[in-house]
C-alpha cells in the first residue's frame, strides 16, 4: 500500500471554525484532501497499485485500467462502507480535535445532526480508535508508574486503572482486573521502554517478575515527605486531571466496558498537550484514519470492551 503523506500537509489544515468552513465548503474540497493525505495525491488501485486509473461514480471510485479492480475512496480506510460524505466526518473530527477536552457522543449526535445516539457513539469510537493507533513509541527514559480508581457510573463501585508518565511528558492508561504482577508486567512490556528508569510506591506488584532488567526505585512516602517531593508527582497529576475530565466532559458518566476507550483518547489529548494549533491535531486525526483497517459494528464494539490490551495476551503462561 503506498502511504506517501506529505509531511506538511496539516499545514494547510484549518485552524478555526471559520476557516474550517471556507477550506471544506463542499465534498470535493474534502475529497481532494483526502486523496492528498491517502495516496499523496496519486489515487492508487488496491489490488496492482498501478495509479492508472478512472474516476468513476462522482468521484467516490476508481477504476484501475490496467486489472479493471475499483478502488472506493475509503475502502481499506477507517471509514469504509460509510454512508456519510466525507463533508460530515471531517467536521466530526475538526470538532472532536478543536474541542481541548474533548466531547461526548450526545454533543457529537447534537452538532452534527444525528438521528440515533448510536451513530454517534460510533463516530467517536471509531475517531478514538484512530487516535489510539498513535501510541505505539514505549515510554522512556524516565517513567513513574501509579495506579487510581476511577468512579464508575453513579456508584460507589470504582475501576482500577494503572498509569505510566514520563517526567513531565507523555502518558498511558490501562483499565485493568487487578494490579497482581503478570498485570503490571504485561502493562510495563506493552508500555515502558525495556531500558527505562523506573519509580513507583511500595507497591509489592513492581519488582523483577514485572519490570525485569528496568532500574527501578520503589518509593514508599508519608503524606508529609509527598507533601515536600511527590516521587511519582507525574502519575498523580495524570489522575487529577484524567478525574476532572471524565466528570467534566463526560459528567462522569463513562460505562465501566468503555472505560479503556476514554482512557485512550485522553492520553491522546495528553500527549499532545504541547502541540500547536487544533489544525495539526485534526490533521494528524485525518492521517490515521487513512491508514486505519476497516472497524465495521462487531469488531467497534468488540475493540472497547473491558480490558482490551490485555486480552490479547491472555493465551500467554499466568
Ligand atoms: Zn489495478
Amino acid at each position: 500500500m503506498t502511504q506517501t503523506m506529505p509531511d506538511d500537509l496539516w499545514r494547510d489544515f484549518p485552524k478555526t471554525a471559520t476557516e474550517f468552513e471556507a477550506r471544506f465548503a463542499t465534498e470535493e474540497d474534502c475529497r481532494a484532501y483526502w486523496i492528498e493525505a491517502r495516496w499523496g495525491g496519486k489515487p492508487a488501485c488496491a489490488r496492482c497499485s498501478s495509479t492508472r486509473v478512472w474516476t468513476i461514480r462522482e468521484g467516490t471510485t476508481f477504476e484501475c485500467s490496467d486489472c479493471g479492480h475499483q478502488t472506493s475512496l475509503t475502502s481499506g480506510t477507517l471509514l469504509e462502507k460509510t454512508h456519510k460524505p466525507l463533508k460530515m466526518w471531517f467536521r466530526a473530527i475538526f470538532e472532536i480535535s478543536t474541542r481541548r477536552t474533548g466531547i461526548s457522543g450526545k454533543d457529537l449526535q447534537r452538532i452534527m445532526g444525528f438521528g440515533s445516539y448510536k451513530t454517534a457513539w460510533s463516530w467517536l469510537h471509531k475517531l478514538r480508535a484512530a487516535m489510539v493507533r498513535s501510541m505505539s513509541d514505549p515510554l522512556g527514559p524516565f517513567v513513574q508508574i501509579d495506579e487510581a480508581l476511577v468512579g464508575g457510573k453513579g456508584g460507589p463501585h470504582k475501576e482500577l486503572v494503572l498509569v505510566a508518565a514520563e517526567a513531565n511528558g507523555r502518558v498511558r492508561l490501562a483499565h485493568v482486573e487487578n494490579n497482581d504482577k503478570d498485570t503490571c508486567k504485561r502493562f510495563a512490556d506493552g508500555q515502558i521502554a525495556a531500558d527505562a528508569n523506573v519509580v513507583t510506591d511500595g507497591h509489592a506488584g513492581y519488582d523483577k517478575k514485572s519490570l525485569g532488567e528496568r532500574p527501578h526505585d520503589a518509593i514508599v512516602q508519608t503524606k508529609a515527605e509527598r507533601r515536600e517531593s511527590d516521587a511519582v508527582q507525574s502519575c498523580h497529576w495524570t489522575i487529577s486531571l484524567l478525574k476532572r475530565w471524565l466528570l467534566g466532559t463526560h459528567a462522569g458518566a463513562v460505562r465501566d466496558k468503555h472505560l479503556q476507550a476514554y482512557l485512550d483518547e485522553f492520553a491522546f489529548r495528553h500527549n499532545r498537550r504541547k502541540t500547536n494549533g487544533v489544525g495539526r491535531i485534526a490533521a494528524r486525526v485525518i492521517e490515521r484514519v487513512v491508514v486505519h483497517e476497516p472497524l465495521p459494528m462487531r469488531k467497534l464494539i468488540d475493540e472497547t470492551r473491558r480490558c482490551r490490551w490485555f486480552r490479547s495476551t491472555q493465551s500467554a503462561p499466568a
